[in-house]
């Protein structure tokens, strides 16, 4: 691994403070140094440093890598398969017919389009949800992003016992695979893991001593029907199942309740993804009004109900659906927003999200000299409020550009080929109503 000095770089770390005038080296994927600008022109320096890459970065703000904490990445080849319907219709009619029919192959260049939309947004690493593994994993290790995996497992399958079985094996077996690779528990939820298998799967994580990763409370109706069914509230079975005696992460919760606040533990963590709850008009739930007192970042959810998988904007439309209900223009300003996009790392097991000597090199670099954010005052409300991929101009993953000087590093034109012919195949074993338009 190369040793990549940092110039003149404009540092921004969590609390959305500018650090100007740094110097800072990579090498051996962390961050070995962080000095005053000018460290170079020491011979001294120079000799101990030794850097191969050596990137002006005058104009430039570093930033932490973002991380994405929950996304059914695969589901990006239906970019744009559902649109304005509700969320009954948006599984039942348009995805689940083509969900069903899905091959490894589509798997695997679903999860690479992902990618390559993530790294292109200043993506490090990110929580995946879905099935498929052995595709998720293969597309991961090639493309260089770190990635804590969970292989969703339903306990309304007829073969629930032998896919936890298989689940179970698949994380044994790839653990120690890579410093960029992790693995969560991937419960579906509540609703599609009725007791006993909600507990059963809690009981595997432990055995393992991996976290677990699910969706509860997304909607009103799941809560009411959990609470005619079970007499509980989603949080309620969760707790009941023994899944808060280990670390948790929680897609949505947007539907949370006061009373569900005792379960959750310092690491109970919520992903939230405030463009699908718009997208789909999932309503208002409790989420807003607890969350000073949670730990939460942004996902994106899959393409299919967010279009896109830029942490970035789920922040923004966080902040900005809040000030609108509210009718106050004061609520979740931008450095708040911007502590918990970068914090959301906390959330993975890669120790990334920090600007500091010894940490990870999971790192953005953003060019904010564009037509889209330019002229600036501030650059965090810049790149909150203004920014777009383009600004992005590099990502680095454990000392390594997966985005270099504007380009990805992988290979888009082949993808895309891929993606076009997969699309028509999908469609037509789909036999449902959706059309492609090319
Ligand atoms: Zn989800």
């Amino acid at each position: 691994m190369k040793t990549v000095f940092l110039k003149n770089a404009s540092l921004i770390g969590r609390d959305a403070k500018v650090i100007s005038g740094q110097d800072l080296f990579v090498r051996e994927g962390l961050i070995e140094a962080i000095l005053p600008a000018g460290s170079l022109d020491s011979d001294k320096k120079r000799k101990e440093l030794l850097p191969e890459q050596i990137i002006d970065c005058s104009r430039f703000y570093v930033t932490p890598g973002i991380a994405n904490l929950h996304v059914h990445t695969a589901m990006n080849i239906f970019k744009g398969i559902a649109e304005d319907v509700d969320p009954d219709a948006w599984f039942n009619d348009r995805i689940w017919p083509y969900e069903s029919q899905m091959t490894p192959e589509d798997i695997y260049v679903g999860t690479r389009l992902g990618i390559a939309e993530m790294i292109n947004n200043g993506v490090t690493a990110f929580a995946d949800h879905y099935f498929g593994e052995e595709q998720v994993l293969k597309a991961v290790k090639e493309t260089g992003i770190r990635c804590s995996l969970a292989p969703t497992v339903f306990g309304t399958a007829p073969d629930f016992a032998d896919r936890l079985a298989q689940v179970s094996e698949f994380i044994r077996d790839h653990r120690e695979d890579s410093s960029r690779v992790a693995f969560h528990m991937g419960a579906h939820s509540d609703y599609m893991c009725p007791a006993p298998t909600l507990g059963q799967i809690i009981d595997e994580a432990k055995r393992l001593g991996v976290p677990v990763h699910l969706h509860l409370s997304e909607e009103e109706p799941q809560v009411l029907r959990s609470r005619e069914k079970t007499g509980r509230t989603p949080f309620a079975v969760m707790k009941e199942a023994g899944g808060f005696d280990l670390p948790v992460l929680i897609a949505h919760g947007l539907w949370i309740e006061e009373e569900d606040l005792p379960y959750l533990r310092e690491d109970t963590w919520f992903a939230s993804c405030p463009k699908t709850y718009m997208k789909l008009a999932m309503g208002n739930g409790g989420f807003y009004r607890f969350c000073d007192d949670l730990n939460y970042g942004f996902g994106t959810d899959g393409a299919a109900s967010s279009n896109t998988l830029n942490p970035v904007e789920q922040a923004r439309f966080f902040g900005l659906v809040e000030k609108y209900q509210k009718e106050n223009a004061e609520v979740h300003p931008a450095a708040e927003l911007w502590k918990h996009l970068t914090g959301g790392q906390d959330a993975l097991p890669f120790g990334a999200g920090k600007l500091t000597e010894g940490s990870p090199a999971d790192l953005v670099i953003w060019d904010l000299f564009t037509p889209d954010t330019f002229p600036f005052y501030d650059p965090v409300t810049a790149i909150l409020y203004s920014s777009n991929s383009r600004n992005v101009r590099y990502t680095m993953v454990d000392g390594e550009f997966l985005k270099e000087d504007g380009r990805l590093k992988l290979d888009t034109e082949e993808l895309f080929a891929d993606a076009i012919r997969l699309q028509k195949e999908l469609l037509r074993r789909g036999k449902g109503s959706a059309v492609i338009f090319y």
